[in-house]
């Protein structure tokens, strides 16, 4: 080998920055707020189920914390991103843009409006859609009619764009605005893994006119399954939480709905904890970024290996860590998987690209090579809340 990559460097820096005894896995939980007391009110009251105070102050309290105009609590994530493509006006048939490297349920949440996943490329530097590239693209591939952007290949319409801020980096939203604009794009993030990271100063989730959070067990804070749509427009914010709870119209006792609903509503004992889990967020954003920092500095040294880190623009939750190997060595990566995890480190590779799963495979894309270099060299690590006390 001519290269000077040892892998026992590499366990010998994760050793520094992780407890010395006991397994770590990729991301657990952190309960050390008001969880107990939120969730023991609600069974004790019997408010456990689809409506409550919680939920009411859940939504609250997190449109405060994002500075969004109205957050819906919903179900999970997935419903999240299938509300706001219904609420982008995603018409059967219609084309989505979707980055090739993203986790199933950006896509699966094309397929539920009966729409066609678009696949396009990462940036090398947010890991997320790279605008620049997408505009090239097209500028190549499509036409502006009078309804809007047009697939001169497929002749379907390409209704909306869907940027995920990968591991919590945001993508650079002011490109993504202008290629929106340039292309009648609508704009929905998928923000499930960035509560807490900020672009610019601003929160992820206010850039498009709707955005998709999701609170599951592994994410940076849970409501043990749960998930959001947040929105800068009042009307859409109303219209989001309409059709998450079954289109009902208000009355004392008639079952009138105006339209096809969904049964998304967040229950009142997840939004209880996810009261509590809120309050502990800022902190938890703290000590995030400090076990961030301090891979950082554990690798810098290492050989073979580059600390991802947020790009100038943001301030990111650093949801999951990652470090890229160098090119050279990209077919060494599951043997690092295998000396890491039978470490008790628990590390990952990314997500499979959304085209080789076999139900997406004849789906339109453009040349996802960046996705498709990251895909071979990238390796998750622990980024548990607890691991940056
Ligand atoms: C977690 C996640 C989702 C889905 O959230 P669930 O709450 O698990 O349904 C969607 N998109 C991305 C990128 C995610 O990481």
């Amino acid at each position: 080998m001519n290269h000077s990559f040892q892998p026992d460097l590499l366990l010998d820096a994760l050793r520094k920055v992780l407890p010395s005894s006991g397994d770590c896995p990729l991301h657990e939980p952190l309960f050390c707020g008001n969880e107990n007391k939120y969730v023991q009110e609600c069974v004790d009251t019997g408010w456990v189920s689809s409506v409550g105070k919680f939920v009411d102050r859940f939504e609250a309290d997190l449109a405060a914390y994002t500075g969004v105009k109205r957050a819906v609590a919903v179900v999970n994530g997935t419903a999240a991103l299938h509300v706001c493509l219904i609420l982008s006006d995603v018409q059967p048939d219609d084309e989505v843009l979707v980055p090739a490297l993203t986790f199933i349920a950006t896509a699966n949440a094309v397929t539920y409006c009966r729409a066609v996943p678009h696949f396009v490329d990462s940036s090398e530097k947010t890991l997320g859609v790279d605008p620049e590239a997408l505009d090239a693209y097209l500028a190549e591939i499509s036409e502006i009619r009078a309804d809007g952007c047009y697939n001169r290949k497929t002749g379907r319409r390409i209704r909306a764009v869907v940027p995920m801020h990968t591991f919590g980096h945001p993508v650079d939203m002011d490109k993504m605005i202008a290629v929106c604009g340039k292309y009648r794009l609508a704009l929905v993030e998928d923000a499930a893994e960035s509560v807490g990271s900020f672009y610019k100063e601003k929160h992820t989730g206010n850039f498009g006119h709707i955005a998709a959070m999701s609170f599951n067990g592994n994410k940076t804070i849970t409501t043990g399954g749960g998930g959001a749509v947040l929105t800068n427009d009042e009307e859409l914010g109303k219209l989001a939480k309409h059709i998450t709870t079954q289109a009902k119209l208000p009355h004392r006792w008639a079952y009138a709905h105006d339209r096809i609903g969904y049964n998304y509503r967040m229950p009142n004992i997840n939004a209880a904890l996810g009261c509590a889990q809120l309050e502990t967020l800022p902190a938890f954003v703290e000590k995030k970024r400090r076990l961030a920092e301090k891979y950082r500095k554990a690798l810098e040294n290492v050989p073979g290996v580059t600390f991802f880190v947020e790009p100038e623009f943001a301030k990111s939750n650093y949801w999951l860590n990652a470090i890229l190997l160098d090119k050279e060595i990209a077919d060494k990566r599951d043997y690092v998987l295998e000396a890491l995890n039978d470490a008790g480190i628990s590390s990952r590779p990314t997500w499979d690209l959304m085209y080789t799963m076999p139900m997406f495979k004849g789906c339109p894309r453009m040349d996802c090579k960046v996705a498709e270099d990251i895909g071979r060299r990238l390796v998750n690590l622990p980024s548990s809340v607890r691991l940056g006390e």
